[in-house]
């Protein structure tokens, strides 16, 4: 660990998506569930795009819609309105084929020790998951654990703007130096958090590289279990 862990800490926030499960096998299973929804109730919109040609799409209607970037549902819901109409078919289907895309897209598969680490935590400190995804914690065994999500979707900015950390601290009551940011993402989670004033833990995948600037004042572990074990440890 590259920072000695705060003092007087009265909360923590935790990014979801490669923080507590990786992410690219859960929108993998989730675009196969879509494809599979659509090979059944639009036959059509399913020959004519592959989920290569569906992710194209998504990304064509977050392009044209910057200010969607915090949304990743609505961007994803639109993009199938325009595959299903393209192909003769109510837009308005998109509703039931995005229910198929999120219910695959929560079938999520938490590293391991991450419920147990969740549970340990929150016996000392109150966890908020702070998120530019869209997961539904609500969903999950593990959700428990957690006071609640301040979602990019929901509260219109997302990470790193530092409004969205202070939406965070002003739910959970505390101030930045009180406050301890855990994510995987040293741009979104690492930086935002700074800026906010927080006291930050990075998750450091192996694949991940340092920054330039290095991690000075941040605390560096591999997995939550080691930052939980550091954390009750102290
Ligand atoms: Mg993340």
């Amino acid at each position: 660990m590259s920072a000695p862990l705060p003092a007087g800490l009265r909360a923590i926030t935790l990014d979801l998506d490669d923080t507590l499960w990786p992410i690219a096998p859960v929108i993998e299973q989730a675009e196969a569930a879509l494809h599979a929804w659509l090979a059944r109730h639009a036959p059509a919109v399913a020959e004519r795009f592959d989920t290569e040609a569906l992710r194209l799409l998504r990304d064509d209607v977050a392009r044209d819609h910057p200010d969607w970037a915090h949304d990743f549902t609505r961007i994803r819901h639109v993009s199938i309105g325009i595959a299903l109409q393209r192909c003769g078919h109510d837009p308005l289907m998109a509703d039931a084929a995005f229910a198929a895309f999120f219910e695959a897209r929560n079938m999520l598969q938490p590293y391991p020790g991450v419920p147990e680490a969740l549970a340990r935590l929150a016996a000392r400190w109150p966890l908020l998951a702070l998120t530019n995804g869209n997961a539904d914690l609500s969903r999950q065994p593990f959700g428990r654990h957690f006071r609640g999500t301040v979602s990019a979707r929901e509260f219109g900015i997302g990470k790193p703007d530092v409004r969205i950390f202070q939406e965070a601290m002003r739910r959970l009551g505390v101030a930045p130096h009180e406050l301890l940011h855990v994510g995987d993402d040293w741009l979104l989670d690492v930086q935002g958090a700074r800026a906010a004033g927080c006291h930050t833990a990075w998750i450091r995948h192996p694949h991940a590289q340092p920054p330039a600037q290095g991690t000075a004042g941040t605390c560096v572990v591999g997995s939550l279990v080691e930052l939980a074990d550091r954390l009750l440890a102290g």
